[in-house]
This record gives structure tokens, C-alpha cells and sequence, in this order.
């Protein structure tokens, strides 16, 4: 199984462009791009959870974890 596969999945419908994910990053895997986060640096991340948390509007999950 590659990493890949859980990377965070942004809803960028949901999105609202609001930065709180990509300044709660603790590895700086988002940045914003076009006023929207994008993974610029995915192979940093493991997951922390941390993005998923904070965002506003619940745009960002996991893969395995959408039921
Ligand atoms: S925290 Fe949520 S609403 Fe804000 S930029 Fe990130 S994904 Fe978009």
C-alpha cells in the first residue's frame, strides 16, 4: 500500500479558503493556492489529524475514514 492513500482529501466546495488548515499544519503540507490549500509538500504528511480538526466547514477527511 502506498502513502498516498492517506493523504487528506480537501472538498474544495466546502472549502471557504480561509487558511486555518494550512496554518495548523505542523509539517507544512498545505499551502494556499489560488485562495484554496493544496498538498504542496504530501510527502510530509502522516496524518496528523490536525487540518481535519480545525477546518470550519468539515472540508477536509481521510479516505478510509469516509463511510
Ligand atoms: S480550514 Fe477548511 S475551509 Fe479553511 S482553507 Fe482549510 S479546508 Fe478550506
Amino acid at each position: 500500500m502506498s502513502g498516498k492513500e492517506f493523504l487528506p482529501i480537501i472538498n474544495l466546495d466546502r472549502c471557504t479558503g480561509c487558511g486555518l488548515c494550512v496554518r495548523a499544519c505542523p509539517l507544512g503540507v498545505l499551502a494556499l493556492h489560488n485562495k484554496k490549500p493544496a498538498l504542496v509538500n504530501p510527502e510530509a504528511c502522516h496524518y496528523s489529524g490536525t487540518c481535519q480538526e480545525i477546518c470550519p466547514t468539515q472540508a477536509i477527511s481521510l479516505p478510509f475514514e469516509i463511510i
